[in-house]
């Protein structure tokens, strides 16, 4: 069976690494995808259009600044008939097939979708922390992505959080800070015991309990922090090069409406080793459901599994001749 006219084969749903990737190589399998890439939920390209230089990256040995990489992704989707629309998806109706996609401009049926709408590094309101500030002048929320950078070498770092990740990141930016302070609001961390262990023993990690930062401050980048005990309120000024926030990601899963099956942290469940999710012919890929690496390359390399399920898929059902 051919697929009617006025019935997409493909609607993609983001314009980060694993919506481009998904839009790459379902183009060039002729699933002329549509490609929903946001507008008023976040930049478009995702998470990358807020850092700076991208090192880990392969393929880019003399480094590739975030946003760059982003616009080169979607040079190569559009190259290939990527249709990119610079609209939200706002509501879908998944209960029957063609499903139907509403943008804020568009409405589309189609017969399959990816989700790839990404997941948001929670961040603090702290005097000194946003935009216009300190943020990416010694302020981040990904230690992988942003620890090596040079004005971190040998200097005091402060990673908020308790969970897996602060103590991951912490852990990992010993690599490059003279000591790193995980900063942290309970008496008690929340990440696993074998994680915890790790910070704990750590020579060059201490924890800061119950304790908030309330202030970054610097000139051109972050040279001091004022940490404030919540337990007997006294306040401290350190030095401090970076404060890395590590207090949990949001997936971007509001606008679906519990349609599909979700984990309890809200990430889209997918069938392990597949981008299936709990509804035939749609499929998730990049951060919006993995909460473990939650890599550009990761995201990217799911997004090539989407792309490729969803072909499958289309066979299977008769879609593509
Ligand atoms: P998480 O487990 O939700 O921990 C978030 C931490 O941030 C908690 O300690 C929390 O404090 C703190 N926090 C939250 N909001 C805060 C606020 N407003 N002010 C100050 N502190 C705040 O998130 P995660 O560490 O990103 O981990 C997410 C998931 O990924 C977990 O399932 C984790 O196991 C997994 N993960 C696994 C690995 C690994 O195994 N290698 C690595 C990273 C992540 P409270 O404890 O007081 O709530």
């Amino acid at each position: 069976m051919r697929a009617k006219q006025d019935i997409q084969k493909l609607v993609i749903i983001g314009s980060g690494p694993a919506a481009y990737s998904a839009a790459i190589y379902s183009a060039r399998a002729n699933l002329n995808p549509i490609v929903f890439e946001g507008f008023m939920s976040g930049p478009i390209g995702g998470q990358l259009m807020t850092t700076t230089e991208v090192e880990n990256f392969p393929g880019f040995p003399g480094s590739i600044l975030g946003p760059k990489l982003m616009e080169n992704m979607k040079e190569q989707a559009k190259k290939f008939g990527s249709i990119c629309l610079m609209e939200d998806a706002m509501q879908v109706d998944f209960s029957k097939e063609p499903f139907v996609v509403q943008g804020s401009k568009s409405k589309f049926l189609t017969h399959t979708v990816i989700i790839a709408t990404g997941a948001n590094a929670k961040r603090l309101d702290i005097i000194g922390a946003n935009e216009g500030e300190f943020w990416q002048k010694g302020v981040t929320a990904c230690a992988i992505c942003d620890g090596a950078a040079p004005i971190f070498r040998d200097k005091e770092l402060y990673v908020i959080g308790g969970g897996d990740s602060a103590v991951e990141e912490a852990v990992f930016l010993t690599k490059y800070g003279k000591k790193v302070y995980i900063v942290h609001r309970r008496d008690e961390l929340r990440a696993s015991k074998i994680m915890a262990a790790r910070a704990l023993d750590h020579p060059k990690v201490e924890i800061l309990w119950n304790s908030e930062i309330i202030e970054i401050l610097g000139d051109k980048v972050v040279t001091k922090v004022v940490l404030k005990n919540n337990k007997t309120n006294t306040k401290e000024t350190r030095d401090a090069a970076g404060v890395f926030f590590a207090i949990g990601h949001s997936p971007n899963t509001s606008f679906l409406n519990n349609q599909i099956e979700l984990y309890p942290n809200g990430y889209i469940k997918v069938e392990k080793g597949t981008t299936n999710t709990s509804i035939p012919g749609i499929f998730a890929a990049g951060d919006v459901q993995d909460y473990t690496y939650r890599q550009a390359i990761t995201a990217a390399g799911s997004g090539c599994m989407a792309a490729l399920d969803t072909e499958k898929y289309l066979v299977e059902k008769g879609y593509l001749y």
